[in-house]
């Protein structure tokens, strides 16, 4: 099994056997070609699996296969005199994450994997970063955000980030979250994106209330056990 044959955009493929993967993992065999479809996807699987790229992969392909043909005009001129407006961030994909140094490797791992593709940027959104430089993140409109929850509630809370054209959403680590008390931030995110999203949650177990949760956020859910 190749790369090319789970379905992938031709970038991409370029982009990942130039990190030197040759065969997909297990995950990312059964992940990718639902992921393309459009299935939300339930993913119990450990660290080490190649669980990112079984994620962003398909995420990035679905980007770039949605990529107009021109970038959107921003910034059009303004009256003399008026003030400059910050307007909100309006991600297509969001990835959740219980800590930073996790938020940082799927960034990290998205560039790798995005570094054929125009106008496809991901920042990370995290506690103990200063605000001003999150902002200024946020100003350039990144497609793609990755987050802790509660930073990303504080920037939803004063209105920097609308939610309303996301088209995917993930929990990576989604048990840990859990456990690190994120239940109700996580909540609050979930209920602010349209119902329209592709979700896919990945977790060490989707027992208890982590599989009550993902139950609730997902429709008809492939579900993948490694
Ligand atoms: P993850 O489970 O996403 O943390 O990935 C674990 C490690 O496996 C990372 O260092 C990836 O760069 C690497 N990796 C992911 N997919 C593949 C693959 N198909 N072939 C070889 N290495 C991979």
């Amino acid at each position: 099994m190749s790369f090319e044959a789970l379905g992938l955009h031709a970038t991409i493929v370029k982009a990942v056997n130039e990190a030197g993967y040759t065969v997909p993992t297990p995950v990312q065999e059964q992940a990718v070609p639902a992921a393309i479809e459009g299935r939300d996807l339930l993913v119990s699987s450990q660290t080490g699996s190649g669980k990112t790229a079984a994620f962003m992969l398909p995420a990035l392909h679905k980007l770039v296969s949605a990529e107009p043909a021109a970038a959107p005009a921003q910034d059009a001129s303004r009256p003399r005199g008026e003030r400059v407006r910050f307007s909100a961030a309006k991600p297509k994909m969001l990835v959740l994450t219980p800590t930073r140094e996790l938020a940082l490797q799927v960034t990290t791992a998205t560039e790798k994997y995005g570094s054929y593709m125009r106008r496809i940027r991901a920042v990370s959104i995290l506690g103990g970063m200063p605000y001003p430089k999150q902002m200024q993140l946020l100003s350039k409109n990144p497609e793609i955000l990755v987050a802790t929850p509660g930073r990303l509630i504080d920037h939803m809370d004063s209105g920097k980030i609308d939610f309303s054209e996301l088209e995917i959403l993930v929990l990576d680590e989604a048990d840990r979250m859990l456990d690190m008390g994120f239940i109700e931030d996580i909540e609050k995110i979930v209920a602010a994106t349209p119902a329209s999203r592709q979700t896919m949650l990945f977790s060490a177990t989707l027992d208890g209330v982590v599989g009550t949760m993902a139950r609730r956020i997902t429709k008809n859910p492939m579900t993948i056990q490694i």
